[in-house]
């Protein structure tokens, strides 16, 4: 992967984002992403936002051997930090972490999304979280997507500002998804129903404690969503 050839899972991820948008990708590692929005001239601008040292100086680096310092600001800083007002941001991206770490970046400087009016995120795990700060925050999904690429599944959220509601299986599974049932879904969620199985079988003859009872009640809670979901 380079800025010129985008992984499939960031291409997806750039393909919600309308032209002519000021960007902040947060948690930018090298920089791809940005620098790809703004070659194929999808970014009129970008933030690139990092926390770590490392993947902070792959960043500038790849901004300066691309020629693109004019266009995308690198900034270390930590979650939504690296925006400014003045820079009147209107589409954040997030990827490659887990849903819950999205979630709280996103919840820890809630001021900073004052210009955002799109949120593109893409949780490799546990996209759950980012259905439940949006219900509290009032976004609302306009779009999911679900793929796999190489031997992952990622799931991809893409949201505006307004309220929603989710049934329990929406929340757990994403609304559209559900709705689509492709093969990516099918296999995340099979995947997922065989490791609670198997979660089941081991604590079937153990002595339940009272957490241990409740773990068992909600994944068999989530094995009965995802049944009825997949034999739809
Ligand atoms: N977004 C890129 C992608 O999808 O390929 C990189 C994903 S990489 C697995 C996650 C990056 O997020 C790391 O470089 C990490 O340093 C950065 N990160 C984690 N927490 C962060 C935070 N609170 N603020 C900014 N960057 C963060």
């Amino acid at each position: 992967m380079n800025a010129q050839r985008l992984s499939e899972r960031l291409t997806r991820v750039a393909s919600f984002i309308e032209k002519g948008s000021i960007v902040a990708d947060i948690g930018s590692d090298h920089a791809y992403l940005p620098c790809y929005l703004v070659h194929q001239q999808i970014a009129e601008k970008a933030i690139a936002g990092e926390v770590a040292k490392g993947p902070y100086e792959s960043a500038r680096n790849q901004v300066r051997a691309e020629q693109l310092q004019e266009q995308i600001t690198v900034r270390f800083a930590n979650g939504l930090q690296a925006i400014e007002k003045e820079d009147s941001v209107d589409t954040v991206t997030i990827a490659g972490m887990g849903g819950p770490l999205i979630a709280s970046i996103l919840d820890q400087d809630i001021d900073r999304l004052i210009t955002v009016d799109r949120l593109i995120l893409q949780p490799n795990i546990h996209a759950k979280a980012i259905r439940e700060w949006a219900i509290l925050n009032e976004w609302k999904l306009i779009a999911e997507e679900i793929l796999q690429e190489d031997d992952k599944i990622y799931e991809i959220l893409v949201l505006e500002r307004g309220k929603m509601s989710l049934t329990a299986a929406q929340l757990l599974l994403g609304p559209f998804l559900m709705e689509d049932r492709n093969d990516a879904f099918r296999k995340k969620w099979e995947k997922e129903s065989a490791e609670w199985e198997r979660i089941l079988e081991a604590i079937r003859v153990a002595e339940l404690s009272k957490d241990v009872q409740m773990k068992k009640d909600e994944i068999e809670e989530k094995l009965k969503i995802v049944k009825e979901a997949l034999s739809a």
